[in-house]
């Protein structure tokens, strides 16, 4: 199968901004045995979109579009594709429901053009957007396959490895199954697994092994097809071994989970309760706890503790603590974490304070980071980080630090016990 991809988007042309949709789509693609022989940049022009069609029709038999299927008037790739195939546009029931209800939910009148973002070309497979509004599609015409992605990458890789890829690998093997798993790592960078299992993704065949990184954590998709579907698990089983042998301590669940739910369902587990003080973070630890459906079961409570009175007052950190090492320092992170789980009556208490920036704080720089957690009876321990990036990368970053160091020490205690 010869593939091109066509990035729409007068801002690639302009410069502002790099084609890694395509950098990302041509590696995805070679994994699976795709050629891509062109790479091409349309601007947001009907006109010249659909030259760019005409021309590749000639030479493709698999056409990936990115970009334009937003709500604005310049984007225009499915109004495109549709007339230049000949093809009317319908809503998707499921992604006009999706966005009504999410107007509904913020409480913002709809304007009309949202509207057309819910909007696919008759008969096109929906590729949903797990990420934001614009469904994705695939449609097939004069044995041609058109696939059409959103322009940001945030929506757009997801959805490509969810389904974007299945659907390709359907096209190519009919009679085969399509089984895919998500490996989810954390602790260790994108370059350095890569660089772990270089070997095994150079390799790569049956199952393909597909990287992503995002939000400070690394997933691989192993994607396996055969016509039966137990022996495409046991073909994942295999590669899943062999890289779990070499990265598996980093290794902290499946699929669609989070370092949260997986602390949740630890905590849950050893029948254990949580609090947490929250200064750096603001509340971000308990706000992603308590989106957990049973989150009741095992949170308490917490406090956020901003400010250095409320901390010394609420949470009874030391004056001479204060006054001597200061509220961004590790023994002010193991008071926060021992009292709140005192106050709140926890088996487990965890606490995060440091300097989000922009400015530094008593003297320590920006993305000094220090966790604190304290288990009923035991001495607490306290992490100091230096984290790198913005103030909100670096306060979301804090909290799985936060949930990935707890839910070690859970794992050790109980291999302990
Ligand atoms: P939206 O609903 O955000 O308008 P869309 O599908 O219409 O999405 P575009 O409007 O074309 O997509 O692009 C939205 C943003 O996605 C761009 O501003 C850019 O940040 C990013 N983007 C678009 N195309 C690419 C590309 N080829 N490579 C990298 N980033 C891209």
């Amino acid at each position: 199968m010869n593939a091109e991809i066509i990035a729409v988007g007068s801002e690639l042309l302009l410069g502002q901004i790099a084609n890694t949709n395509a950098q990302f789509l041509s590696k995805q693609l070679a994994h699976i045995g795709v050629n891509v022989f062109y790479h091409t940049v349309v601007g947001d022009n009907s006109t010249r979109l659909k030259s760019a069609m005409e021309i590749a029709e000639k030479r493709s038999d698999l056409i990936i579009f990115t970009g334009g299927l937003g709500p604005t008037k310049d984007d225009l790739t499915k109004e495109t594709i549709a007339s230049h195939l000949g093809k009317g546009l319908v809503h998707d029931e499921k992604a006009l429901h999706y966005i009504e209800s999410f107007f509904q939910k913020i409480n913002r009148v709809m304007t009309e053009n949202n509207r057309k973002q819910a909007l696919i070309l008759d008969g096109a497979q929906v590729l949903p957007n797990d990420h934001g509004m614009a469904p994705g599609m695939v449609v097939t015409s004069d044995n041609r396959t058109y696939m059409l992605l959103p322009g940001p990458p945030k929506e757009m890789q997801p959805m490509y490895l969810q389904y974007g890829e299945k659907a390709i690998l359907n096209l190519m093997h009919s009679n085969d199954r399509i089984v895919s798993r998500v490996l989810r790592f954390f602790g260790i960078g994108e370059s350095q697994l890569e660089h772990d299992i270089e070997d095994l993704i150079d390799g790569q065949q049956n199952p393909t092994i597909a990287p992503l990184a995002a939000d400070g954590e690394v997933t691989l998709r192993l994607t396996a097809k055969h016509p039966d579907e137990k022996q495409a698990n046991e073909l994942i089983d295999e590669t899943e071994k062999r890289i779990l042998d070499r990265v598996g301590q980093y290794l902290y669940g499946y699929d669609s989970t989070s370092l949260m739910n997986e602390l949740f369902i630890r905590l849950n587990k050893e029948s254990l309760t949580i609090s947490c003080a929250e200064s750096l973070t603001g509340g971000m630890f308990q706000q992603e706890m308590t989106s957990i459906s049973g989150a009741s079961s095992v949170f308490r409570g917490g406090v956020v503790c901003y400010a250095t009175e409320v901390k010394k007052n609420v949470l009874n950190v030391k004056q001479e603590t204060i006054d001597s090492v200061g509220v961004v320092s590790s023994a002010c992170a193991a008071e926060l974490a021992e009292n709140v789980r005192m106050l709140m009556d926890a088996d487990v208490g965890i606490s995060f304070t440091g300097v989000a920036g922009p400015n530094e704080q008593e003297g320590k720089p920006v993305g000094t980071v220090y966790i604190g957690i304290a288990f009923k009876g035991k001495a607490v321990q306290t992490k100091e980080l230096k984290l790198a990036g913005t103030r909100e990368s670096i306060r979301s970053r804090a909290v799985k630090i936060g949930c990935y160091l707890l839910l070690n020490s859970l794992k050790e205690s109980q291999n302990l016990n």
